[in-house]
């Protein structure tokens, strides 16, 4: 037995090396991968110009820590300011490290203006913000919270697209408001664009600031730089992580000047976040994202692959009721046990992602051509068969 504690479910598949969409085993056994690390290699495996950034800064410098400027720093956060809602990033190494500057900053913003009595977080049921004792209490899963108590104090979750709930769970001591704009681990929930702008009126309304929570659909992944753009209004604090690092350990909280104004020398920090290897690579992300046809390449194949995706989920509807998600970010929901399913796509070498509600995700690199996309599909089928005629043996039908 490894000495690894057991914290993960983990498949009985390790990779030796990758390149673009391909994972390969040490028996030099090729596997698609749709899952690029749950939504992390945005650009693939072993990227060249990423490989170049970061061999690159590795020869130079690796780490200096934040009681020193850091250029490559600066000019990431200049250039997500630029493109984005946000006056200000700090650099964190996780999603789960950007949610709990997000979730301070907000305390932060109210303390700062003479309103310390706000402090509480209005959250949604099915969320997932990370696994910190923070982040656990603001995601309220019992899955995720039992054993760990007494659950950090000042979160109140409400259900999912229900604005009278939200209104209703609004008081005096309401800090913020946080939302993923699509809900990844809780099975690629959709979430209508009227509901997030409705979100952004309430808050407005009340003085509440609005957290988006972009860490798995940020960087492209649904087709805009962020998801949040689809619905036309902008947060005033957002995590971000999984794809700017395109598999280095990065993460960041952007925010407007306002939000941030409480995160004064001294208030919040980390040792590693920011680090010249972790923003050579996170420019590098950048650099390839922020390409002109980009984030089209995204749109077209996250169309193409839908469309395949419902031409077999109608094929096989005994294993599959419904696709949803946006861009490059899908969700198969099914009708088998969604584990049945990931283990079938094992077998025909192609990884996929689990999810609440007993969804199976597509999370592919950003990257994906179109025979990568057929390929993809035609595994599905394959797979889909076998599932389909073992579930009808079991049945008898
Ligand atoms: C993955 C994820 C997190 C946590 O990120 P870690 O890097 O695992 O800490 C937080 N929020 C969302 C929406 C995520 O998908």
């Amino acid at each position: 037995m490894s000495a690894v504690i057991p914290t993960y479910a983990r498949a009985d598949l390790a990779f030796v090396r990758g390149e673009g969409a391909y994972l390969e085993t040490a028996e030099g056994e090729k596997y698609l991968d749709f899952g690029a690390g749950v939504a992390v290699v945005s650009l693939g495996h072993c990227h060249p110009a990423l490989v170049a950034a970061l061999t690159e800064q590795a020869g130079k410098l690796w780490h200096t820590s934040n009681l020193y400027h850091i250029p490559g720093q600066e000019r990431l956060a200049d250039r997500l300011a630029d493109v984005t809602f946000a006056d200000q990033v700090f650099f964190a190494n996780s999603g789960a490290e950007a949610m709990e500057c997000a979730i301070k900053m907000a305390r932060k913003y109210h303390a700062t203006n003479g309103n310390g009595e706000r402090y509480r977080i209005i959250t949604f049921e099915g969320a997932f913000h990370g696994r910190t004792l923070a982040t656990i209490a603001a995601g309220g899963q019992s899955k995720h919270l039992e054993g760990f108590g007494p659950a950090v104090d000042g979160f109140d979750q409400v259900p999912l697209n229900d604005l009278d709930a939200v209104r209703a769970a609004i008081t005096d001591e309401t800090a913020a408001i946080a939302i993923e704009p699509l809900l990844g681990e809780g099975g690629i929930l959709t979430v209508p664009w009227k509901f997030i702008r409705d979100l952004r009126t309430l808050a407005d309304e009340h003085g509440i600031l609005l957290i988006f929570d972009e860490v798995q659909t940020g960087i492209g992944r649904t087709g805009k730089l962020f998801a949040h753009e689809w619905s036309g209004v902008t947060p005033d604090i957002m995590g971000v992580a999984k794809g700017i690092g395109g598999g280095f350990p990065v993460g960041a909280c952007l925010a407007t000047k306002e939000a941030a104004v409480g995160l004064t020398a001294g208030t919040h920090g980390s040792t590693f976040g920011g680090n010249p290897l972790a923003m050579a690579v996170g420019n590098a992300v950048l650099d390839v994202v922020l390409a002109p046809g980009f984030l089209d390449h995204v749109s077209d194949m996250g169309t193409k692959l839908k469309q395949k995706l419902a031409g077999i989920c109608d094929t096989y509807p005994t294993v599959i009721e419904t696709i949803r998600g946006e861009g490059l970010m899908l969700g198969l929901r099914c009708k088998v046990p969604s584990q049945k399913l990931i283990d079938a796509l094992f077998e025909e070498r192609l990884l996929t992602v689990p999810a609440g509600d007993n969804v199976v995700r597509m999370l592919p690199p950003l990257t994906v051509e179109p025979e990568h996309v057929d390929l993809a599909c035609e595994r599905l089928e394959t797979a889909c068969g076998r599932v389909s005629s073992s579930a009808k043996e079991q049945t008898g039908v």
